[in-house]
């Protein structure tokens, strides 16, 4: 059986966080773990409270994991405060996981900030050089490199950018864009474009989260990063195209249809 393991928060509404994420892990067949950083209290509406678990806790849940299971894949998502960046990045040192997915969560569609302002620098220094492939939207990656993303070209210089900044391969996805997606993926020397069609619904809550884990879960799987990425965006599509109208507000991605 393999495996996968989120580091991320919790969404009460089951959406986006943990949830999301373990719901893809079982649908692609892969054995799902969690350690949970954060509990939110959220629904289709918005979220209404956090709060963060102790860092100590963090890495006490990281190692009963490692110390007993060989890890195939690891997808990390919210991490809002300093000291859970470096708890999470230093035992990530520690085990040295094969893959790691870092979705790096800062602000979600209903507008609340998931990533502590302060915390940013540390998320860049201690976790861009550990991950595998970095999956930023286009708000995240402007966050994170300062450049203003309008145009393909903007994202192309973005990736660059991130690389220079430590990343080994970035996944800018093109969501944000006013046209049909894209998502750009560069390694460094080449560029790759994922193009889609925009499906238009309102119900994308947790839409980022599933494509970090499905990502994931294909690495698990033993696929290149390429042919990850390609599965994934096809199971992410899918889950937009078929997704659920519960709540008043944003509603979530479908994994089972
Ligand atoms: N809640 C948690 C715990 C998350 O990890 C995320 C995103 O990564 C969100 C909420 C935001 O989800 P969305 O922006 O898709 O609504």
């Amino acid at each position: 059986m393999r495996t996968a393991l989120t580091i991320a928060g919790s969404d009460s509404c089951a959406g986006a966080g943990i949830q999301a994420d373990l719901k893809t892990f079982y649908a692609h067949g892969i054995y799902g773990m969690s350690v949970i950083t954060a509990v939110t209290a959220q629904n289709t509406k918005g979220v209404m409270a956090v709060e963060n678990i102790s860092s100590h806790i963090v890495e006490k849940q990281i190692d009963a994991i490692f110390c007993d299971i060989k890890v195939d894949s690891v997808k990390i998502g919210m991490l809002s405060e300093i000291d859970i960046i470096k708890a999470v990045s230093s035992k990530l040192r520690q085990y040295s996981p094969k893959n790691i997915v870092l979705d790096p969560v800062m602000i979600s569609k209903s507008g609340y900030n998931l990533l502590n302002p302060d915390a940013k620098d540390v998320l860049i220094k201690e976790l861009l050089p550990l991950s595998t492939v970095v999956t930023p939207n286009i708000l995240e990656a402007q966050v994170i490199t300062g450049i203003n993303i309008k145009s393909i070209d903007d994202m192309k210089k973005s990736c660059k950018a991130m690389l220079e900044m430590g990343c080994k391969i970035v996944l800018i996805k093109g969501g944000h864009l006013s046209t049909d997606p894209i998502d750009i993926l560069f390694d460094g020397e080449d560029f790759k474009y994922f193009e889609g069609k925009r499906i238009h619904t309102k119900n994308t809550h947790g839409t980022g989260c599933t494509l970090s884990s499905a990502i994931a879960s294909n690495l698990a799987k033993g696929y290149a990063i390429e042919k990850s990425i390609k599965n994934a965006k096809e199971y992410i599509n899918v889950a937009i195209q078929n997704s659920l109208s519960i709540g008043e507000g944003i509603g979530p991605t479908n994994h089972f249809y």
